[in-house]
Parts: C-alpha cells; structure tokens; sequence
C-alpha cells in the first residue's frame, strides 16, 4: 500500500475498533528480525509493516516483491494526525525522555486542534511499571498510540500486550517525538 491506502487502511481500522499494530519497518529492524527470531516473529504477527524507509523499498524490488512507495513513520504519524484532525480521534503518546511527550502533544494540539491527546507518558519505566502503564492507556481508551522507545523496545512491547491495550492502531515512533517536539 501506498501512504494513501495505509491511511485509508487504518482508518478503516479505527472505525471498526479492531487492534492492529502497525511496524514502521526500517533496515535495522529487518536485520534485528533476520538475526533474532522472536523478534521476527513478533514482525510476522503485527497486523500491518510499512516499508520506512528507501533501504526496505529497494530491498522488497530485490527479492521480487516490490512496494509502492516510502511509508515513512514520522510522516505516517503526521498523516494519521490530519486524518484524526476532523474526526476527533483519540491519541495517547508513550515514550521518549520526560517531558518530551508532553511538548510533542502540544505542537499535535496546535497543528491538528481537532486531535485529543488523553495521555502522555515518558518511555523510562521499568518491566515492574507496565501494569499500571497498560491500565492507564485501556481507560483513557486511545484510537491510536504512539510508543516512541527505540525499535528494540516499543515494538516487542506493544506485541506483548496488544490484545490488553486494545488500541485500534498500535504504532512505534522511534525518535517521532524528539523531532516534534524541536
Ligand atoms: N527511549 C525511551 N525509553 C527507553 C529508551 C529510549 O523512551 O528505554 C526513547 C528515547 O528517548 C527516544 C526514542 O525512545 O525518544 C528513540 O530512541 P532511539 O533513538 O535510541 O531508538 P531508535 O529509534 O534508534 O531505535
């Protein structure tokens, strides 16, 4: 799928409230997949990959099963944001140092005024705080979450609780929030 169709896809996704959770595959990840099978199957079980990045997109053209296009995270993100914009959706942002979170939901606020932000939260807690994280994600029930904690952590563990949270799109967003919050 181009951009346009995994916005379309996903908000298709939204609408019926199903949790899916979505890889922005970049060519770290694959190679973390190719050298890690746990890891590759926690890519083989995500609803959606996108390929984030031109490493990926030439990659699938070499094994003869080529893309349509780029989908990068960061502008998939962004996309997501414009699509929720004047459908009110619900956005819950997880992840990077503290205080990030919160600036990156600001500038969400002020681009995309018609998105809710129900919850930010920074990325450094430990293994013994993911009950209290899961359960405070669950009620403020997002239509997407964003989980910025590096690729090795954030996808592994929305695979982990995906059923749990339950959050129409699940999505990595690697250093996502940085950027947005300047
Ligand atoms: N991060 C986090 N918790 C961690 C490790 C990283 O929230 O335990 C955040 C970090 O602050 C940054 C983001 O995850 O905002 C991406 O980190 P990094 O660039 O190291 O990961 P990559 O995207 O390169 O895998």
């Amino acid at each position: 799928m181009n951009m346009r169709d995994t916005v379309s896809y996903l908000t298709d996704v939204i609408e019926r409230g199903e949790p899916n959770q979505v890889v922005t595959a970049n060519p770290i990840i694959l190679m973390t997949g190719l050298d890690n099978p746990s890891y590759m199957k926690m890519l083989r079980d995500a609803e959606l990959v996108v390929p984030d990045g031109a490493g990926l997109v030439w990659a699938a053209g070499y094994v003869g099963e080529p893309v349509a296009e780029r989908v990068a995270g960061y502008d998939l993100m962004h996309e997501l944001m414009k699509a929720g914009n004047s459908r009110g959706w619900k956005v819950y942002l997880l992840g990077a140092a503290p205080g990030i979170a919160d600036a990156a939901a600001d500038k969400i606020r002020a681009m995309y005024p018609g998105i809710q932000i129900v919850g930010c939260r920074d990325g450094f807690f430990k293994d013994e705080e993911d009950e209290a994280v899961i359960a405070h994600v669950a009620a403020a029930a997002p239509h997407i979450l964003l989980v910025a904690r590096g690729a090795n952590n954030q996808d592994p563990w929305i695979a982990k609780y995906k059923k749990r949270l339950g959050v129409p799109v699940m999505m990595g967003v690697g250093g996502s929030f940085d950027v947005l919050s300047g």
